[in-house]
């Protein structure tokens, strides 16, 4: 059994993945062709946003947001320590400081209860990640945002095509930015990402940036990066959306199936050898991961893995705990959720064209595993 099964999703889209890269091989414009301004139309469109930027990685998505907002020395970013290392990593490489904000126990995104305490005269953004595939609550964070006039960016490299009181992930925030990494959600077939706005100025500069900061040819007001999305890389995304919506209801089925598994096996509650995540009633998820906690978690992956079921971590070490931000003066203690969550949790195999038969064969490995 494959963690991530990408092979099955390109079996079944063969025809259209290779014409359209057959069609970037004939046209041959490989650096920002039509296929990445076609993309961005439809991308802008899906999220409900007026500007989409296409580009190289999620990672410069984040960076590129925060470039563009003029964010560096000096400045602070308020974030979460449970988070894929990409998030705090480009504040940091930013040249500001991530300051982190505990997470929500039942959600593992950002406890907006807890915002408000770290929000200081140095801060400069605030940047909630929606982890795992939904989203924190956003509306709490931007009435937030707002009272202090900051720029919220969502990291929703796991998110992208989940909603939040019906609304589109990426598309609610001053800056949305997202990852299409092989695995996430919608992949393409390498790196690449995308920044969503609905402010126009804002927009221009990420395309600004995006190209080594010029606003025309070799004329540079500041300093950018090699940041876009590859043609190959539009064309392979533009024939998956295609099927992204039936592939959410999939997801969607998939996480709901495990959910009643894991309950008829383990039951629920506390006491519950196997938690299962919770989707808050006003999202959907879309399941970038589907992570349990368990206890002991190396034997239980280890015996898992012996029954032939893959599994993962995310995350294993909450980022005020690694060492790079050490200097950041936090401790063990300091984010007690975020640092319970890196201890238990504990990702199960997860892709929209997961079987009934598959899903029964994990949970019962599972029950295995914790027994
Ligand atoms: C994957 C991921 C990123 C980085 O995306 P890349 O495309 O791999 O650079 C950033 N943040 C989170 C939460 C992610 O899961």
């Amino acid at each position: 059994m494959d963690f991530i099964d990408l092979k099955t999703q390109y079996r079944r889209l063969k025809p259209a993945v290779d014409s359209r890269i057959a069609k970037v091989l004939e046209h041959g414009q490989y650096i920002l062709g039509p296929e990445v301004v076609e993309l961005e139309q439809k991308l802008a469109a899906y999220v409900g946003s007026k500007h989409c930027v296409g580009v190289a990685s999620g990672t410069d998505a984040l960076l590129i947001a925060l470039m563009a907002l003029d964010i560096g020395p000096g400045d602070e970013v308020v974030t979460v320590p449970f988070t894929f290392f990409a998030t705090a990593e480009m504040i940091a490489l930013a040249g500001a400081k991530p300051v982190f904000v505990d997470i929500d126990r039942g959600t593992y995104n950002m406890d907006a209860a807890k915002l408000e305490a770290a929000i200081t005269p140095r801060t400069k953004a605030i940047m909630p990640v929606s982890l795992y595939g939904q989203c924190p609550d956003i509306d709490a964070i931007n009435a937030i945002a707002c009272r202090y006039e900051l720029p919220v960016i969502e990291d929703a490299a796991q998110s992208f095509g989940a909603t939040y009181k019906g609304r589109r992930s990426g598309g609610m925030t001053a800056v949305g930015a997202t990852s299409f990494f092989p695995s996430k959600p919608l992949g393409c077939y390498g790196d690449g990402g995308a920044l969503f706005t609905n402010d126009d100025a804002l927009a221009r500069l990420m395309r600004e940036i995006r190209v080594h900061g010029q606003d025309r040819r070799y004329h540079h007001p500041r300093l950018g990066l090699c940041g876009r999305l590859d043609t190959i890389q539009a064309a392979v995304l533009l024939a998956k959306m295609d099927v992204f919506d039936d592939e959410i209801v999939a997801r969607i089925r998939v996480g709901q199936r495990y959910a009643t598994l894991i309950a008829e096996k383990f039951g629920t509650g506390a006491s519950a050898k196997v938690h299962a995540p919770e989707v808050e009633q006003f999202n959907t998820c879309v399941f970038a991961q589907y992570t349990v906690e368990v206890e002991q978690r190396e034997i239980v992956e280890t015996r898992m893995k012996s029954l032939g079921v893959p599994t993962a971590v995310h995350y294993p070490l909450a980022l005020h705990m690694q060492p790079v931000f050490k200097h950041l003066g936090y401790s063990e203690g300091s984010f007690p959720s975020s640092e319970t969550a890196a201890r238990r949790v504990m990702s199960l195999p997860m892709h929209p064209y997961l079987t009934d038969a598959q899903q029964v064969q994990v949970v019962d490995a599972l029950a295995q595993a914790v027994a």
